[in-house]
C-alpha cells in the first residue's frame, strides 16, 4: 500500500533508484497544495543564473533546499585576525588589506611565481604562489582581501606562501567572517562564488525547513531549530558552532532510521505470534550429546539467549555475530534441533551452494544416528526430485531443510515451520530478510554473520534484531602466524609449503582476479594455477576455484579439497566465507594489498579452524601508505573487531557498510563511526518514543511519522504504522 502521506519532501528530480536522499524539505506547514519555497529552482537565487546553475547541478544542487543542505566539507578558522604589526611566525593568522601589487614572473625555467601584496595600513604582507599562473588573474588592484596562513619574515617583509584568500565583499568590508565554510567545488565554480549564494539561500529559505523533531526531544538533547542549525552550519561564529549545527541534522537522520527500525521491530515481533518452543533439560542433553565437543562459554551464552527467545510466543529476531571460526554452526544446529524436538520444522539457509552442502555434511555427521528427517534443497535437484522434495516439506515428511537462500525463498511451503536460521547474513540486507519473512506463518528467526561489525554499525544495519556476540574461539585453537613477505622470499616460501604438504597438510593460494585480462598488473587465479601446477607444486594435486565456474564444478572442486584429494586450492576470494576444512592450514595471498582488512580476516579465518597452527603469507607491494598500514596491522592482530573498525576508519564506514549491504539507502549527514554517540542517542530516543506511542499517533509526532514513512516506508515495509 502506498503511503497516503504524499508530500514534496524530496526536492530534486532524483529517482529513488539512485538511492540518493535529497534534502529534507517541508511542505510548508503541512499544506501540500502550496509549494514550499525550498522547491524553487536554485537558478533564481541571486548570483546564480543559467550558467552557474549548470555548475551547481554538477554538485547535485537543483533547488533552494539543495543549497541549504549542501554542507561544508570543513571549516577554516579566520578569527585570528592580526594587523601586519602584530604578526607572529608559525601560527595560523589572518590579515586583511588592500591589494597594492600583483606580479607574476618566471623564476627559473618552467617555474613561475605569483606575488600579491596587501597593505593594511600598518604595513604590507606578500602572498606568494608557485606554479599557479592563474592565481594572479583572480584579483585586481584596490580589492579588499584577507590572507589566512602562517606568515614568515622574509628578508625585509612578511610573506605567506599559498595563503587562503577571501574576497571581502562590501558587507564584510570591516571584517572577514571568523570562520570560513569550505565547500566541495567543481571546475569553474570558486569558493568566493558559492559561499554568498548559499548564504543568500539561508537568508531566504531556512525558515521554511520543517522541524519534525518532537519538541520534548529537542529540549532534552539541546538541539536548535532547523533554521538556527542551518545558520550555524553555513555562517558559524566559531567552528564549534558549525559542528553543533550539523549535529542536529545528523541526529535527525539517525532518529528517522532508528524510529523506522523500532517500528519494524515492533511489527515483526510484538505484534506477531510464533510457536512457543520449550527446551527441556532432556532435549538439551539429547542435543548436546550429538556434538563431539563441549560448547564454549560464549556458545552457551548464545544458546541460552536463543532458548529464552524460543520459549516466547513472539518471534525471535536475533543476530548472532561470531568471529570467524568461533563455532556458529554448532549454535545453529542446537537451535534447529530444539525446534525439531518441539515437533516443528526448521530450515537452515546458506548464501551459496557450497556452504549449503557443507552444512549438510556437518549435520549428517552430527545426526548419523538420529531419526531427524532431513533434506538438502540444492540447484542440482532435477525437476522431479524437487517436486517430490517440496511435497515432502509440505506434508511434514521432513523436519529439517537445508538449502540456499534463493531456493528456499522461491516456492517452498512448510507444513509447520518453527525456525529459520540464516547463515552469513552480511551479504543480505534488511530488504532480503523482509522477503524471507513472508513465507507464511511466523517462525522464529536466527540470523548469523561472521563479519565482525562494529557495534554501532550493527545497531543500524540490523537495528531491528537483538544482538548476541561470540568472541571466544574453541579451545586448542592455535593462532595463525602471518608474515608479509617479499618476492625475493618466494622460492623459500614455496619450499615451506611443499614441506607442509608432504606432511599431509593442505594449502590455499588466493588471488584477487579470475583471469589476466581484467587487470594486467595482477596475477590471476588462472595463471597462478597453471604456473604452480607446472612449476613449484608439480608433485601435488591442485584445484582451481572461482566465482565464474558453474555451481556443480565449484562443488566438485570443494568436495575434492575437503576429501584431501586436492593438496592445494587456488582460489579467488570466493572461499572467503564459511568454508570449513580444518586440515588446510596454509594460505598464500597474492597481491594482498588489493584486499580490504575485513576480507583478509575472513580469508585467514579459513586456516585457523583446527588445532594445528596455521601459516599465512602475504605477497604484495602496496602503492599507498594506507595499504601499507593495512597489511602491517593485519600481520599484528587477529582480532576481527579491531580489524573491522580499522577497516571502517581507513575506507570509510559508508563504503564498507554502504547502501548496498544494508539496503537502507545512503546516510546523507551522519557517519556511523565518528557520530556514534548521536547514533546511540537516536536509538535510545527512538525506542522510548515507539514504546510510548507505538503508532506515532500523538499530534506532536505527526510530522515525524510522516517523515519516517516517506524515508523508509517502502524500504522497510512500513506503509501502515500503528
Ligand atoms: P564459524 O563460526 O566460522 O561458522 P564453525 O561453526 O564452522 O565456525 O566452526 C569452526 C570449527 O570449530 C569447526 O570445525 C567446528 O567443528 C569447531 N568447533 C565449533 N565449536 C567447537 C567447540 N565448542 N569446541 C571445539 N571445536 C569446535
Ligand atoms: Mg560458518
Amino acid at each position: 500500500m502506498r503511503s497516503t502521506f504524499e508530500s514534496n519532501r524530496n526536492v530534486s528530480s532524483e529517482t529513488p533508484a539512485t538511492g540518493k536522499q535529497t534534502s529534507q524539505v517541508a511542505s510548508s506547514g503541512g499544506r501540500p497544495e502550496s509549494r514550499s519555497p525550498l522547491l524553487d529552482s536554485a537558478q533564481f537565487v541571486k548570483g546564480v543564473g543559467p550558467a552557474r546553475f549548470e555548475l551547481l547541478k554538477k554538485l547535485g544542487i537543483e533547488t533552494v533546499g539543495d543549497l541549504l543542505f549542501y554542507f561544508p566539507r570543513t571549516y577554516e578558522n579566520l578569527s585570528n585576525l592580526r594587523s601586519t604589526a602584530q604578526l607572529r611566525e608559525g601560527e595560523m593568522q589572518t590579515v586583511r588589506g588592500e591589494v597594492v601589487a600583483i606580479e607574476g614572473r618566471e623564476i627559473s625555467r618552467g617555474r613561475c611565481l605569483v606575488s600579491i601584496v596587501l597593505d593594511d595600513g600598518h604595513g604590507c604582507i606578500e602572498g606568494v604562489w608557485f606554479n599557479q599562473p592563474f592565481a594572479a588573474r583572480k584579483f585586481r588592484y584596490g580589492q579588499l582581501l584577507s590572507f589566512s596562513g602562517k606568515p614568515k619574515w622574509y628578508r625585509d617583509h612578511w610573506q605567506m606562501s599559498n595563503p587562503r584568500v577571501h574576497i571581502l565583499d562590501d558587507a564584510q568590508a570591516e571584517q572577514p567572517p571568523p570562520v570560513l565554510p569550505i565547500y566541495r567545488l567543481t571546475e569553474n565554480l570558486r569558493a568566493e562564488q558559492l559561499q554568498p549564494i548559499i548564504r543568500r539561500a539561508v537568508e531566504q529559505a531556512a525558515r521554511y525547513v520543517e522541524d519534525f523533531l518532537p519538541s520534548e526531544l529537542k529540549r532534552r538533547r539541546g538541539f536548535p531549530s532547523p533554521e538556527q542549525a542551518l545558520r550555524a552550519v553555513h555562517m558559524p561564529a566559531s567552528i564549534e558552532e558549525g559542528q553543533a549545527g550539523r549535529r542536529r541534522f545528523v541526529y535527525e537522520e539517525f532518529l528517522l532510521l532508528q524510529v523506522a527500525l523500532a517500528v519494524r521491530r515492533r511489527e515483526l515481533r510484538d505484534r506477531r505470534q510464533a510457536p512457543r518452543l520449550v527446551v527441556t533439560k532432556e532435549i538439551d542433553q539429547r542435543i548436546r550429546r550429538l556434538f563431539p565437543f563441549e560448547l564454549t562459554a560464549d556458545q552457551n551464552r548464545a544458546v541460552a539467549a536463543i532458548c529464552r527467545d524460543l520459549q516466547s510466543d513472539r518471534p525471535m529476531q536475533r543476530l548472532l555475530q561470531a568471529d570467524v571460526g568461533a563455532g556458529k554452526t554448532a549454535v545453529a544446529v542446537y537451535a534447529l534441533l530444539a525446534a525439531v524436538a518441539n515437533k516443528y520444522q526448521a530450515v537452515l539457509m546458506a548464501p551459496t551452494e557450497v556452504l549449503a552442502r557443507q552444512h549438510w555434511q556437518t549435520l549428517s555427521r552430527y545426526l548419523a544416528h538420529s531419526r531427524v528427517r532431513r533434506l538438502l534443497l540444492t540447484g542440482a535437484l532435477s525437476g522431479r526430485e524437487r517436486r517430490t522434495a517440496l511435497a515432502e516439506i509440505r506434508n511434514f515428511q521432513v523436519d529439517l531443510v537445508i538449502g540456499t537462500q534463493a531456493l528456499v525463498q522461491q516456492d517452498v511451503q512448510f507444513a509447520q515451520l518453527g525456525l529459520v536460521v540464516i547463515d552469513e547474513q552480511h551479504k543480505f540486507g534488511v530488504h532480503q530478510r523482509a522477503r524471507i519473512r513472508k513465507m507464511g506463518v511466523d517462525p522464529h528467526y536466527l540470523v548469523m554473520t561472521a563479519t565482525p561489525i562494529p557495534r554501532t554499525i550493527a545497531l543500524t544495519m540490523f537495528g531491528d534484531l537483538d544482538l548476541t556476540v561470540i568472541k571466544q574461539l574453541p579451545p586448542g585453537r592455535q593462532p595463525v602466524r602471518t608474515k608479509w613477505v617479499s618476492e625475493a622470499q618466494r622460492e623459500q616460501i614455496y619450499e615451506q609449503v611443499r614441506s607442509a604438504l608432504r606432511q599431509g597438510r593442505q594449502a590455499y593460494v588466493i588471488c584477487p582476479l579470475v583471469n589476466e585480462s581484467e587487470n594486467l598488473e595482477l596475477k590471476s587465479a588462472e595463471t597462478t594455477f597453471r604456473e604452480l601446477q607446472q612449476g613449484p607444486f608439480r608433485e601435488f594435486e591442485i584445484g582451481l576455484l572461482h566465482g565464474r565456474l558453474d555451481d556443480k564444478v565449484k562443488e566438485t572442486v570443494m568436495d575434492r579439497f575437503r576429501r584431501r584429494e586436492l593438496d592445494v586450492l587456488v582460489s579467488t576470494s570466493v572461499v572467503e566465507v564459511g568454508v570449513d576444512v580444518p586440515n588446510a592450514t596454509i594460505m598464500l595471498i597474492e597481491h594482498a594489498d588489493h584486499f580490504g582488512l575485513s576480507q583478509l580476516h575472513q580469508l585467514r579465518g579459513r586456516i585457523s579452524r583446527g588445532t594445528i597452527a596455521g601459516q599465512c603469507f602475504l605477497f604484495g607491494e602496496p602503492t599507498s601508505d594506507e595499504a601499507r598500514q593495512r597489511l602491517k596491522l593485519f600481520t599484528r592482530t587477529s582480532d576481527g573487531f579491531t580489524l573491522a573498525e580499522e577497516d571502517a576508519r581507513l575506507r570509510g564506514a559508508g563504503e564498507l557498510f554502504g547502501a548496498r549491504q544494508h539496503g537502507l539507502g545512503e546516510l546523507r549527514f551522519g557517519d556511523l563511526l565518528s557520530d556514534s554517540i548521536l547514533l546511540q542517542w537516536a536509538r535510545e530516543d527512538a525506542l522510548a518514543l515507539v514504546r510510548d506511542d507505538p503508532g506515532l499517533r500523538k499530534p506532536e509526532h505527526a510530522l515525524l511519522r510522516r517523515a519516517v514513512i516517506e524515508r523508509y516506508g517502502q524500504t522497510l515495509d512500513l506503509a501502515e504504522i500503528g
